[in-house]
């Protein structure tokens, strides 16, 4: 039975839709970066061993002995905790869950470093094999204009320790997360640490400031130009141009961005992904504006659905309400939907 004392964390990565979630923090111990709402009034905090044992047994009631392969720990850092506390967790959910094939969770890259690389073994060996990281950006610039409180190279160390420990390497990157100001060394960068990284998966964002953010008010207030949608797919072409070297997945699945059927393996797939965006920024701009339009307001899932013509003409017929700064701000204002 699931107790009212039972917590459940707000948020988990799209990956674990179906997975056991399991609260060990609450709210994120940095809670700074300018673009970032997500745990907006909620305290840090590393809940005790004994209350996530007891959730633990909950979760094993309410499953009743359905086996469950995947768990996400909940909330935005789990390596705040102390090893010793964390490696119990970590057991007891293998021993509730014997059928358990992935424990994943949040890392971020400064606190990792505070663990030994034979702490991170032992947290590995306990269970946890798959480490999500938020990276955003490779360029400092950028880690800085948004405050994310980490570096380049803490990212790439932490990483390696995370890789060395058994764990797979899950890399969050944000298209136009150093705006018009900083595109192109956001892409270089970016590229080239991902390259350095080699993780196990890379998954694109794409930016949307939302109301209450730093970024919000730093793009009202001029100091920050957003991409549009054309720029975040030009800049997405140069990170995947620039990336080399790696064994990874690479997705665009969530519905933020704009081309989601970026999906593949890499290398094997990287030159059809290239003319997969080729093919989007080859086409005439009013043809883009269309499919865009089509995108954000739900009459396309993919490019090839331009290709009906009684829906390609709806589309066309909506757009002719809005001149180009009134799309943009659609656009804008439908993906901040999903953030
Ligand atoms: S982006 Fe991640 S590290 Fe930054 S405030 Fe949000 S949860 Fe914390």
């Amino acid at each position: 039975m699931i107790t009212e004392d039972f917590e459940q964390g707000p948020i988990r990565p799209p990956d674990e839709a179906n997975s056991l979630l399991i609260r060990i923090t609450r709210g994120c111990p940095w809670n700074r970066c300018a673009f970032c709402t997500l745990y907006n009034g909620v305290k840090f905090a590393i809940r005790s061993v004994d209350e996530i044992k007891k959730d633990i047994l909950a979760a094993k009631d309410a499953y009743n002995g359905r086996p469950v392969d995947r768990c996400f720990l909940q909330d935005g850092d789990s390596f705040t905790m102390k090893t010793e506390d964390l490696i119990e967790v970590l057991q007891a959910l293998k021993q509730a869950f014997p059928s358990l094939k992935q424990i994943s969770s949040y890392g971020r890259a400064q606190t990792m470093l505070r663990k030994s690389p034979s702490e991170m073994r032992e947290i590995g060996e306990a269970g946890l094999n798959m480490l999500y990281c938020g990276m955003e950006s490779g360029s400092m610039n950028v880690l800085e204009k948004v405050r994310k409180g980490v570096t380049p190279e803490s990212i790439l160390k932490s990483t390696h320790n995370a890789k060395e420990a058994g764990m797979g390497i899950l890399l969050f990157t944000i298209l136009g997360l150093g705006g018009k100001e900083l595109t192109e060394v956001h892409s270089y960068e970016t590229a080239r640490l991902i390259s350095a990284i080699d993780p196990t998966d890379i998954r694109i964002l794409s930016l949307a400031s939302k109301p209450g953010t730093e970024l919000y008010s730093m793009a009202q207030a001029g100091g920050f130009t957003m991409l549009s949608e054309i720029e975040m797919i030009e800049e997405q072409l140069r990170i995947l141009k620039q990336i080399d070297g790696v064994q990874s997945k690479y997705g665009n699945y969530h519905a933020v961005n704009l081309l989601t059927e970026l999906q593949g393996e890499l290398p094997q797939n990287k030159q059809a992904l290239l003319r997969t965006i080729e093919q989007f920024l080859s086409l005439a701009e009013e043809e883009q504006m269309n499919f865009i339009y089509g995108r954000r307001c739900g009459y396309y899932s993919h490019l090839h659905d331009m290709q009906q013509k009684d829906r390609h003409a709806t589309v066309q017929k909506e757009m002719q309400n809005y001149d180009l700064r009134q799309l943009e701000s659609l656009f804008h204002t439908c993906r901040q939907r999903w953030i």
